[in-house]
């Protein structure tokens, strides 16, 4: 489903030059930003204006699937239990995951992983799952008290903190100005209402075109902070400004916001290329899309697995520069299937695909579309032929292409996420490799800066940041810094996940009565039980239910799985084996196809 553009409620914001006045002002409508709105709308006063700006006019249906672990997923919780409830819904829960030649497509003896996730849950009230990328974002956005919270379309294209002079202008003299950077703390105790609009943002309406697909945010950024080709085509007629009080960050790899109001230092290129393309249902039914022989050939039960291609002897995860495709088919609601697919920028050159792209502006390339999926082909043709068919049959609007970069490590200090009333959160902050942490600590950087908000009374504000910063640099540089399969140290932190729940007994969503032996419940959904009239459930109850109703969804997920392999199922287009001219008719695609992705800044 591609969530709408147009916001029923939103103000005004399609006329030239309007000025928009917010309390908060949250720049990317990614996973970390749609968190951080759900969140603070859950601590702050409701009279707090919060808006959140996103580039793309949609999302889209582009890109691939992404992990969601127990982290994220308690994080989830702890801002509403019925998101994870939604995500452990549409999730994909591949039994085993097998592993093949990439070369030779040849299934690896002894390389077959499987997850204990109904173990994790009872350890943890929580298990990781694959999702399909959009289910993440749509679950948030869903979850937002009013959808009209985000304005889609709308690029922050220069940011400036407002000096004094400005600020007390925009007051009405007051007299409630803060320093240019925002930073006076006087100013920061005062009421919502009283506080200056410290920043200022100058927004761009995106065209058409401009839509978003999976980790989109890395798409057509240039290193050197200049806006790429992609944007080139996504001509901006219309401006908006937009005064704020404080400014979250959320734009992703190659945040503005950071660069404008914060500085510091630029996330790194990894040396890696990325290609990403989704299905559907209706196309595996059909044979429109053709599963690889080895989905199929040794067994039905492979259905309810995930495939994963690598080097001989590279073992299941050859690091995040490795080479790598990983195939997963998720199995509820839309039944898409997606895959995701790596390689070295020196391969992809050797190859004899040019990179970065023409005309990306030296850092990267960020395409989607035809050029994207030629190119991926082109620069992959070592895949056994009927993994490539796969690829090749791939709708080339659902395929995107980028370069990964990461932010150092050693370069993330106190103060290097935040600066008077500006944070940044998600990527912007701490730009991870994709090997499935960066969603997850987006959403828990959003959950546990509402906490931290939540204990000043509501407040956001240099205090609040930088207590906030303080939590979660140790945090973040523990999970990202452990890089090697098994990750005992990220794996430990993530099992000693806790989130304090933003939401309280009697919220909308929640059950206000319990049935006394909750367990024999047959739930598995986040309705609510009807109310007795008496007191409302605990805390605890609560949360007890929430991982009750959680488990027996997966529980039934599973059985559903199961049962799917169980079955015989044989695709009526069976794998054919791409044929080097299918390839090279993509690899020829014109230039002209080149698609907009959107996402990039
Ligand atoms: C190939 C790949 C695979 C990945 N796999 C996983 C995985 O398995 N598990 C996992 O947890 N993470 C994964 N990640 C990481 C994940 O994509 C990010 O870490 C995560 O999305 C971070 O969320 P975010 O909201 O901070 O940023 P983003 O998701 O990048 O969102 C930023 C948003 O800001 C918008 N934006 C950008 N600039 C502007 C602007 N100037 N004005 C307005 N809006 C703007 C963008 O359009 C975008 O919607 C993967 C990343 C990649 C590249």
């Amino acid at each position: 489903m591609v969530t709408s553009a147009v916001n029923a409620s939103a103000p005004a914001l399609d006329k030239p030059e309007a000025v928009v006045y917010t309390d908060v002002a949250i720049v990317g409508g990614g996973p970390g930003g749609l968190a951080a709105a759900a969140a603070l709308s859950r601590v702050l006063d409701p009279s707090v204006r919060i808006q959140v700006f996103e580039a793309a006019r949609a999302y889209s249906e582009a890109g691939a699937g992404v992990g969601m672990h127990i982290n994220g997923l308690m994080a989830c919780e702890a801002i509403h239990p019925s998101i994870a409830h939604t995500l452990y819904d549409k999730a994909c829960y591949s039994l085993c995951s097998y592993q093949y030649n990439d070369v030779t497509g040849q299934r690896n003896a002894g390389g077959t992983l499987a997850v204990d996730r109904l173990g994790q849950m009872d350890a943890t009230g929580h298990c990781q799952a694959l999702m399909y990328w959009n289910d993440v974002r749509e679950a948030l956005y869903e979850h937002l008290p009013d959808p009209g919270m985000v304005q889609f379309g709308w690029r922050a294209a220069a940011c400036q903190a407002l000096d004094a002079a400005e600020q007390e202008l925009l007051s009405g003299g007051t007299g409630a100005a803060a320093g240019a950077d925002g930073a006076a703390p006087a100013a920061a105790a005062l009421p919502w209402a009283q506080q200056p609009h410290r920043y200022e943002l100058r927004m761009t309406r995106q065209r058409a075109g401009g839509s978003l697909g999976g980790g989109g945010a890395a798409l057509a950024a240039a290193d050197d902070g200049k806006e790429a080709v992609a944007m080139a085509a996504a001509a901006s007629g219309e401006e908006l400004v937009v005064r704020a009080k404080v400014v979250i960050g959320a734009d992703g790899y190659f945040s503005r916001i950071r660069r404008e109001l914060l500085g510091g230092s630029p996330p790194v290129f990894s040396g890696v290329v990325m290609w990403r393309g989704s299905f559907t249902a209706e196309e595996l039914r059909t044979g429109a899309v053709p599963l690889p022989a080895a989905a199929f050939g040794a067994g039905a039960s492979d259905r309810a697995a995930s495939h994963r291609w690598t080097p001989a002897g590279s073992g299941a995860f050859p690091g995040p520069g490795g080479r790598v495709l990983l195939l997963f088919l998720a199995q509820s609601g839309d039944g898409v299937g997606a895959w995701y697919l790596q390689n070295s920028a020196k391969a992809v050159q050797e190859a004899g695909v040019e990179f970065p792209p023409a005309g990306a502006g030296g850092g990267v390339g960020g395409l989607a579309g035809p050029v994207a999926l030629a190119r991926g082909l082109a620069a992959n043709s070592h895949l056994p032929p009927d993994v490539q068919a796969l690829l090749a049959a791939t709708a080339p609007e659902r395929v995107t292409e980028h370069g990964l970069y990461v932010q150092p490590l050693d370069s993330v200090k106190q103060g290097s996420w935040t600066r008077g009333h500006v944070v940044l959160i998600g990527d912007a902050a701490h730009a991870a490799p994709p090997d499935g942490q960066g969603a997850n600590l987006a959403i828990e950087d959003a959950v546990v800066l509402a906490d931290v908000a939540r204990r000043h009374g509501g407040m956001l504000g240099p205090q609040v940041f930088a207590e906030w910063e303080a939590l979660r640099q140790p945090r973040v540089k523990d999970i990202l810094g452990d890089t090697k399969y098994p990750f005992p140290n990220r794996n430990k932190c993530i099992q000693a996940s806790y989130f304090a729940p933003l939401w309280v007994p009697g919220d909308a969503g929640l059950p206000t009565s319990l049935p006394a032996d909750a367990s024999s419940s047959s739930s598995s959904s986040s309705s609510s039980s009807s109310s007795s009239g008496g007191q409302l459930p605990s805390m605890a109850a609560l949360l007890e239910w929430s991982r009750r109703t959680s488990r027996s969804i997966v529980e039934r997920r599973l059985a559903e799985v199961a049962a799917r392999g169980a079955a015989p199922e044989q695709p009526p287009g069976q794998a054919q084996a791409a044929a080097p001219a299918v390839v090279a008719a993509a690899a020829a695609a014109a230039p002209g196809a080149r698609d907009v992705a959107g996402g990039g800044r």
